[in-house]
């Protein structure tokens, strides 16, 4: 057939991984595509995903530290939320960056195609969109098309009282009661939102605790504050049924200390990502992806197709933004004949729950289940100036080190702990040891030094805190 464009490098999605590579790309001298199926940029993460969920969250804090000032002596009073002005501040915070974008993508000349990309040869993408269909010729190609929500079978998805993660994010209203179906990072996130709003949230998670993957001493100051706020917390259950009625969503569960039924205003379904691999007629191009929808790559993010990569959500591991640029740069830097490969040692996760629980590198869990040998230095903030004074008395900060007292890993829980975690990353990275993180002189006081007192209890030179 013909071709309508021509490229030396197609992106196949604009979130954080297909626009990061787009930009290195054509910052590199490659002429590039980039399709999307959306009008806007941005993918997942800025639309619908990490940056309206974190203006929210900014919102849900300042609503939490408003009622915690009465214990300072200051009253706000019961807050009033003008729910359309909250949405509209969320929504100006997601334009702000989609313009930028949109600009940056401009600047670079790297022209975007609005439509839904699918292959049709090793070397062509048909784009469909309203206007009609066109096809893009290409010399190498970058798939970066990430993934969406699962959506349990189970549940009445035509009624608009069940919501996945973007539903919630739309904030239609305040519902009285919200059950949120998943205790991962994402479920408790929102979780925290309608809690500040007023909403009774209950939460349900199948595994026998909240965020699993995270260290339990990690998330028990999380729980041990939500479970004196939220309705129920019920864990090791499982939703058999969802049902719509007149009165709300009739949800049966199984399991744990939850009723057999209740029944609720709104229900969350936050249980999980699947990737889009599966609707991109991948085979036309040869390229292989796996009956979930994952696409393989090597560390140079090459699929087994020598001119195609992959990157993102779509290839597996943490679903997470800064995995996806990380892995964007490489492709983008192989792709213009550069050796470049993807070695991060680790990749921090965080939640952005009240208080914030962040963690890299190797686990307490992980570490036990494989068998790895560890040290440990755990520093309470309790024992933190700062801390004590921004109400994170129930923080800690813990450092797990190997043989040579080299940073293998790290947890941190309390305000903030999504910023904090950067520093044990970078000394892992480093290969620093906990004489590098002790003997830096950190800035007093600020939260920064339970990291540095950590590495003091591990070395030795703190040992009676409290
Ligand atoms: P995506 O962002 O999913 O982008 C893929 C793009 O490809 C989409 O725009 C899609 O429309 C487009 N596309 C797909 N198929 C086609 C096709 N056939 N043709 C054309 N276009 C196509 N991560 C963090 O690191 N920190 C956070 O705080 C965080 N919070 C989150 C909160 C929520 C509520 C959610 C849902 C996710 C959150 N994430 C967070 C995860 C993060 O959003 C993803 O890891 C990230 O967006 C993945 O980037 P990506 O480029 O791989 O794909």
């Amino acid at each position: 057939g013909d071709v309508d464009q021509r490229c030396q490098l197609l992106v196949l999605g604009s979130g954080p991984g297909g626009y990061t590579a787009a930009f290195r790309a054509a910052d590199l001298g490659m002429d590039v595509i980039m399709v999307e199926r959306y009008p806007v940029i941005g993918g997942v993460c800025l639309n619908v995903g990490c940056i309206p969920s974190k203006a929210l969250l900014h919102s849900a804090q300042v609503i939490e530290e408003a009622e915690e000032f009465e214990r300072h002596g200051i009253q706000f009073g019961k807050p009033e939320i003008d729910l359309k002005k909250l949405a509209g501040y969320k929504d100006g915070v997601v334009k702000k960056l989609t313009m930028g974008l949109k600009h940056l993508a401009k600047q670079r000349k790297v022209t975007v195609v609005q439509g839904v990309g699918r292959f049709t040869s090793p070397n062509t993408l048909a784009v469909s969109s309203d206007e009609g269909e066109q096809v893009i010729g290409f010399e190498q190609a970058i798939v970066a098309v990430g993934s969406r929500p699962v959506h349990l079978p189970s549940f009445p998805w035509d009624d608009e009282r069940v919501m996945d993660s973007t539903g919630a994010l739309e904030l239609r209203d305040i519902p009285e009661r919200l059950l949120v179906v998943g205790g991962g990072i994402i479920g408790l996130e929102m979780a925290c939102v309608y809690d500040a709003l007023g909403s009774a949230v209950t939460v349900c998670e199948l595994s026998s605790d909240l965020m699993p993957g995270a260290d339990r001493d990690l998330v028990k100051p999380l729980e041990k504050r939500i479970k004196g706020r939220y309705e129920n917390i019920f864990t090791g259950t499982k939703v058999t049924a969802a049902e719509a009625t007149d009165e709300g969503i009739r949800v049966s569960f199984e399991g744990g200390k939850a009723p057999e039924q209740d029944t609720f205003d709104r229900v969350l379904v936050a249980v999980g990502r699947l990737p889009n691999g599966g609707g991109i007629e991948a085979e036309a191009a040869g390229l292989q992806v796996d009956e979930h929808g994952f696409i393989k790559v090597d560390k140079q993010m090459r699929t087994n197709v020598s001119h195609i990569f992959a990157i993102g959500d779509v290839v597996g591991g943490p679903m997470l933004a800064h995995k996806a640029t990380h892995e964007a740069k490489v492709a983008a830097e192989v792709a213009a004949g550069q050796k470049s490969h993807f070695d991060a040692r680790a990749i921090p996760s965080v939640a952005y729950t009240h208080p914030e629980v962040a963690w890299m590198g190797l686990t307490e869990t992980e570490a036990k289940k494989q068998g790895i040998e560890y040290t440990k230095g755990v520093f309470p903030w309790a024992a933190n100036g700062r801390a004590i004074s921004v109400g994170g008395e129930s923080g800690v900060t813990k450092l797990l080190l190997d043989e040579h007292n080299r940073v293998i890993g790290a947890g941190i829980v309390g305000p903030n702990a999504g910023e904090l975690i950067a520093e044990p990353t970078l000394a892992l990275e480093m290969g620093a040891d906990v004489e590098d993180l002790g003997l830096t002189v950190h800035p007093h006081p600020t939260l920064s030094e339970t990291v540095c007192f950590a590495a003091e209890v591990a070395h030795g030179s703190i040992t009676d805190i409290l």
